[in-house]
């Protein structure tokens, strides 16, 4: 009825369900530098100068980084630390 290409999973948005067998088999990140599994949420504060075009402001940059040796994920920063 019209309807054909339309994918019932992609209609409830999220994309496709994931089973506990699919993150099994997916890649585990471990550390680069300790091979650690474990990681915590963190921030990175940067401040950009009154000089600036944006003047003087603080932001709050949200980072993964190791629990053993501090070490950021880089694929969790979206910027050059
Ligand atoms: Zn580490």
């Amino acid at each position: 009825m019209g309807n054909e290409g339309v994918c019932p999973q992609e209609m409830m948005g999220g994309g496709p369900s994931v089973s506990m067998e699919d993150i099994e088999d997916a890649e585990t990140i471990t550390c680069e530098k300790c091979k650690s599994v474990v990681f915590h949420h963190g921030f990175v504060i940067k401040k950009t100068s009154a000089l600036s075009k944006v003047g003087e402001q603080v932001f709050e940059i949200p980072i993964v980084y190791c629990a053993m040796c501090g070490t950021p994920v880089k694929d969790s920063c979206p910027i050059t630390l």
